[in-house]
């Protein structure tokens, strides 16, 4: 809601009975940062507006296009790196999980408050960083081995993306083509592989040499290329 400090200017109240945590409290900055040159008609109703078009009406095409034309989806063919159809469709959504933020590490389970008040969310390979998507599946010591031996083996000198949104845009320029469509698949696999072999020493307590993924990475990636007649089963290197 709304009200009038002494200055007569509107300011906002969200009514917030609560106590804000600290990620909360910076979200509440965001949004009144954002909200800050909104002025309201006291006398309209509230109405839910699609700002992206003329007549402010949402549609399904609507939705689309704007996606279509949004910088990211220019880059990002979600259809060649995501849906691709060598991938099995449970890896296939895992990686659309983990680009939307949507995979259960310690810190997104804090964030959704998840986790019990004072609860280890540090990653539990290296113990020091914040179990985060990008960190497990990119930046950790022990997945940094997998990519940088995944590399090694196409002779590929890389740079560390930021995020895995960004691997697949940033990583593959200078790559061929064939090289590239191999590596729509050596990506969602290796993600998969290491969130397994995560899991495998969380509850399990079975921990996993990345060596022994790299290995199971480059066999899976055989395997589904023979079963799509993409390479015959004696053209194995590994
Ligand atoms: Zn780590």
């Amino acid at each position: 809601m709304v009200f009038f400090n002494d200055q007569g200017n509107m300011e906002w109240d969200f009514g917030l009975s609560s106590s804000l945590d600290e990620y909360d409290e910076r979200q509440v900055v965001t949004l009144k940062h954002l909200i800050r040159h909104v002025s309201l008609d006291l006398d309209k109703e509230d109405t839910i507006l699609w700002v992206h078009s003329v007549d402010k009406v949402y549609s399904v095409a609507e939705g689309v296009r704007v996606m279509l034309e949004s910088n990211l989806d220019k880059e990002f063919d979600w259809v060649k790196i995501v849906w691709n159809k060598l991938v099995p469709s449970k890896i296939a959504i895992f990686h659309w999980l983990a680009i939307q933020g949507g995979v259960p590490v310690k810190e997104v389970l804090s964030f959704l408050h998840f986790l019990r008040d004072g609860s280890n969310d540090k990653c539990g390979w290296c113990t020091s960083e914040v179990e985060s998507i990008d960190h497990l599946l990119l930046h950790c010591p022990w997945s940094h081995n997998v990519w940088s031996a995944l590399f090694a083996w196409w002779n590929v000198v890389w740079v560390m993306p930021s995020s895995i949104i960004d691997f697949f845009i940033e990583c593959f320029h200078g790559l061929g083509v064939n090289a590239k469509k191999t590596w729509r698949l050596i990506g969602p696999v290796s993600f998969w592989l290491i969130w397994l072999a995560r899991n495998d020493f969380l509850f399990n307590g079975s921990y996993q040499s990345w060596r022994c993924v790299v290995e199971h990475v480059k066999i899976k990636v055989f395997q589904w290329l023979v079963n799509a007649g993409k390479v015959e089963s004696h053209q194995m290197y590994v």
